[in-house]
């Protein structure tokens, strides 16, 4: 990899770090209809504001050794966490775009414009997961731009994210739908609430973003993962279930469904820009 590269990649993972630290602050503030922009970042304990170097992605909370520098509250590892997360997933879904441009597969405003939008999804994304996960509640003004934003997308560069805006508008309406009538069925069943309506337009948004055909793989994807964190909670005694162990826990386990709609659509997204390139040059031989 020459050297240019090496600057362009991390360049790319310092602006996700950075937009992970933003993140958590709008993780934390967003549900509780808090201003993103002000007041500075500051301890919840002691309420002191965060000198700059501080609040560098990472580093500042490897730095503090994981505490407070006045009054040495432990601050969570989360913070870090969601930063490295969010600068990874920046990268692994800048690489294809990058390698596309370099190698003249695509003029540099197509590349970019691709590379800024997936970074867009991603930041949303981990945004929805992490405030669906603590709230039980993803944030309409989070999950419903994505629905136009996604069509808009698909009408630049549709071609080179093999989504159409087609197929990225019919996608959004049966996802939202299809979803809708699996609520109302379910609810009539049961006489309680399975899918909240956030899951509905989330899956809405991911359907214009990845297209029609991927949402039932998407959904059993979701599903699958789900059902499994839920068996391994109850299974290792993490929720207060020990007593319901099996299929009898599940009925009355509450889980947030965002989270794996999130895990499976970034599943998708990654494994469709690395894996279709690779089963195209085998079979073009
Ligand atoms: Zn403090």
């Amino acid at each position: 990899m020459d050297s240019a590269l090496v600057v362009i990649y991390g360049l790319i993972l310092c602006w996700g770090a950075a937009w992970g630290s933003f993140l958590n602050v709008v993780i934390w503030r967003l549900p509780n209809e808090m201003s993103v922009v002000s007041p500075p970042s500051h301890c919840p304990k002691c309420q002191r504001n965060l000198a700059w170097w501080h609040n560098v992605p990472v580093f500042g909370w490897a730095w503090l050794g994981g505490k407070c520098h006045y009054c040495k509250v432990a601050i969570s590892a989360r913070y870090p966490a969601v930063e490295a997360t969010t600068a990874a997933l920046t990268l692994a879904v800048s690489i294809p775009w990058v390698s596309a441009w370099l190698i003249g597969d695509l003029m540099p405003w197509q590349a970019g414009v691709g590379l800024l939008a997936e970074h867009l999804l991603i930041f949303a994304c981990v945004a929805i997961a992490l405030i669906d996960a603590d709230t039980f509640m993803i944030p309409d003004r989070l999950s419903l731009p994505l629905v136009p934003l996604g069509i808009v997308v698909a009408v630049l560069i549709g071609e080179h994210r093999g989504v159409s805006w087609q197929e990225a508008s019919l996608a959004s309406f049966v996802a939202g739908g299809g979803l809708l009538a699996v609520q109302w069925g379910y609810a009539a069943m049961t006489g309680r609430e399975g899918l909240g309506t956030g899951d509905v337009k989330l899956l809405a948004a991911l359907g214009a973003w990845l297209g029609l055909q991927t949402l039932p793989p998407l959904l059993l994807l979701a599903s699958v993962q789900g059902l499994l964190f839920a068996f391994g909670t109850s299974f290792f005694g993490k929720t207060n279930l020990k007593e319901e162990r099996g299929l009898e826990s599940l009925r009355h386990l509450a889980l947030p469904f965002g989270p794996f709609l999130v895990l499976a659509g970034l599943q998708t997204l990654l494994l469709r820009s690395y894996l279709e390139p690779l089963i195209r040059t085998w079979l073009g031989g």
